[in-house]
């Protein structure tokens, strides 16, 4: 999958110079035009880096910037801050806040891109061999394995990719469409009914005779890892 760019700014004609850039590079463009915008969007599905002005209406990238620190949702996802500030104090309060590197407008393409890769490599090879854990559901993401109360559930691509979107925030009610959203690709075009198919199987695989059925089907939105109680 694409890793996934959310971009925060305010100034059109620059959204659409990074968007044309950052797409033409193979990355998916999301796109905030405030603050407010901006923390909404991430609540919605985590990006893989956001690229972050500092001059934004409402809540400046800095405001922004802390509040996604203190989210142990968004607090390990890179940052990269825009900004005409080029005084060494106003650099140094944006790494402050939280951003992992800085870039001064006017910038080229060609340099922010050089920052974009460079932020993701550090942050995909820092990252830690992530193991997700509800109840008695564990999904090493390293390994690609998954068990539950000790036994080895045995799940196709998919439904991995599904499981791992409804582990990382159990109690969460997801919709079909936010679902195929994060499990398969914006750019993936299925029947939203789809999900329905690979929920059972993702069910069938999970549940054991004598367990508790952990994903919950809520009428009319969607599904959730819960366990019910
Ligand atoms: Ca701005």
């Amino acid at each position: 999958m694409k890793p996934h760019v959310l971009v925060v700014e305010d100034e059109p004609s620059l959204v659409e110079v990074l968007r044309y850039n950052l797409e033409k590079a193979g990355y998916r463009v999301s796109v905030a035009g405030d603050g407010a915008e901006a923390l909404g969007g991430v609540r919605d599905a985590i990006p893989d880096l956001i690229i972050l002005d500092w001059m934004l209406p409402k809540l400046s990238g800095i405001e922004v910037c802390r509040q996604l620190r203190e989210d142990p949702e968004s607090k390990n996802v890179p940052v990269i801050m825009l900004t005409a500030r080029g005084e060494e104090a106003d650099r140094l309060k944006g790494l402050a806040s939280g951003a992992d590197d800085y870039v001064v407008k006017p910038f080229s393409p060609a340099e922010l891109l050089a920052r974009v890769r460079a932020v993701l490599r550090r942050s995909t090879s820092s990252a830690p061999d992530e193991t997700l854990v509800y109840r008695d559901l564990t999904m090493d993401l390293a390994a690609h394995k998954v068990s539950r109360n000790g036994r080895a559930v045995h799940l196709g691509p998919t439904e991995f990719r599904l499981l791992r979107v409804l582990l990382k925030r159990p109690g969460r009610v997801f919709s079909r469409e936010q679902l195929l959203d994060l499990a398969w690709g914006r750019d993936i075009y299925l029947e939203a009914r789809t999900i329905d198919v690979h929920v059972r199987r993702l069910r069938k695989q999970l549940n054991g005779p004598a367990e508790s059925d952990l994903i919950r089907t809520v009428r009319g939105a969607g599904y959730s890892l819960d366990a019910g109680d």
